[in-house]
């Protein structure tokens, strides 16, 4: 960060209006002063300053030289070399379109139940339980359903047992800042905790650790990241799947994006939208996202490619190789080669280089460097 004390009123000009945010809530969790809120109602996704007496756009702790938001936030400023700096020592190349990686390979869950309710391989679920059980992380802030799933609303929570982990397994295609979930892991006593999160939320621990941004920092201590193009809107239940294809959202069972939005039902039945038809429902955070591949996670995770239950899975910093080391020597998991399947590695940069050209020429360029 440069020597000039960036506070809330920059953060919100660069980043909360202009397009850029993401509705990560990282800056959310950062504040030492809880003096910003969080609307995740009517399709918006974005903090808000809520100091009486105060502008939307002022606040007296960043008057007086607070700048924890803008430290805590991973689109302000030179925010992708920064953090690639700190997480390998140098920035990405133009042809790294995926971000900085050390392995590539397909895994998934040994454990029968969690590779069932695992979205892809299970492999997150997998790495979840096998860090809480060996003592690696005290908690992990993931997504869960709405009460009995029947609204399919995804609200951020806690996960500190196998019970849990289940729970929230699978993925739900609305957004779910499951940063904020941690308040409720701190005030359960986790020290180490894992955050399992969108790419745009991948790299909030990163970016707090380079930018010193506190405690919260220190405690993100392992960070797991879902490769993602994009998230819709709630609406697009009732006023798509719903109002067109007669798809009630209670009586939904399952969804997936391969190529299509896939749909399964509670009573067997299976349904295709096209995904031209939900590009409508695309939230507003996603438009001008660069980072398809989860480049800041330290193991980067996703569904796309020729096998249906494993898990692509990109490994970029020693603590995820030494959690994937200690899961495949306990027998937690099962690895192939990612070159068992070179289709899903070179959708993966198409992908990733076609979030890049989202970035928007007004903001820093780094993000959108791309070659090859
Ligand atoms: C919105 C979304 C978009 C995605 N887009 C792509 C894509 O375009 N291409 C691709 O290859 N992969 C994509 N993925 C990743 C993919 O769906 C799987 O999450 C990933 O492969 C891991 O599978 P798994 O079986 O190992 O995970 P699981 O063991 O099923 O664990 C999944 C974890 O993700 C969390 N989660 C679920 N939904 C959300 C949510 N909405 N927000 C935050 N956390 C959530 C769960 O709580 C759980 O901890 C996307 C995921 C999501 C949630
Ligand atoms: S991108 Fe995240 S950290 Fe930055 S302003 Fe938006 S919610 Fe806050
Ligand atoms: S496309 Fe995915 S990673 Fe990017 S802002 Fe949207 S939810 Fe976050």
């Amino acid at each position: 960060m440069p020597p000039e004390k960036f506070q809330w009123k920059h953060l919100y000009q660069e980043v909360v209006t202009s397009g850029l945010c993401t509705g990560c809530a990282g800056c959310v969790i950062a504040c030492p002063h809880d003096v910003l809120g969080y609307r995740d109602d009517q399709g918006i996704y974005k903090p808000f300053q809520f100091e009486e007496g105060f502008g939307p756009d002022d606040c007296s702790h960043g008057q007086k030289g607070c700048t924890s938001c803008t430290r805590a936030c991973p689109r302000f400023q030179m925010w992708e070399p920064e953090i690639d700096e700190f997480l390998f020592g140098r920035a990405r190349e133009a042809d790294e379109v995926s971000g900085v990686y050390k392995d590539i390979v397909l895994a998934r869950a040994s454990d029968p139940i969690l590779h069932e309710v695992g979205q892809d391989g299970g492999l997150v679920s997998a790495i979840l339980l096998y860090c809480l059980e060996n003592d690696v992380i005290d908690a992990a802030l993931v997504s869960y359903l709405e009460g009995d799933g029947s609204t399919w609303k995804a609200v951020p929570g806690v996960a500190r047992t196998r019970e849990d982990i289940i729970a929230s397994a699978g993925s739900r295609y609305t957004y779910s800042a499951n940063t904020l979930a941690y308040n409720d892991a701190i005030e359960a006593g986790a020290e180490r905790i894992a955050l399992v999160g969108m790419s745009c939320q991948s790299s909030v621990p990163p970016v707090m650790k380079q930018r010193k941004a506190g405690k919260v920092a220190r405690r993100l201590s392992l960070n797991i990241g879902l490769l993602c193009s994009k998230t819709f809107d709630d609406a697009i239940f009732d006023e798509l799947l719903d109002a067109k294809y007669g798809l009630k959202r209670a009586e939904i069972k399952k969804m997936n994006i391969k190529g299509r939005l896939q749909i399964w039902m509670h009573n067997g039945d299976y349904h295709e939208v096209p995904l031209k038809e939900c590009h409508e429902w695309t939230r507003e955070g996603c438009l001008m996202c660069p980072d398809f591949a989860a480049e800041h996670a330290d193991i980067s995770t996703g569904g796309i490619g020729a096998f249906n239950d494993w898990t692509l899975t990109v490994v970029r910093t020693d603590a995820g190789r030494e959690v994937m080391d200690g899961m495949l020597a306990g027998g937690w998991i099962e690895v192939r080669p990612g070159d068992d399947d070179p289709g899903a590695i070179e959708l993966m940069h198409k992908l990733a280089k076609k979030s890049r050209l989202r970035w928007p020429e007004f903001a820093v360029a780094a993000p959108r460097l791309i070659s090859g």
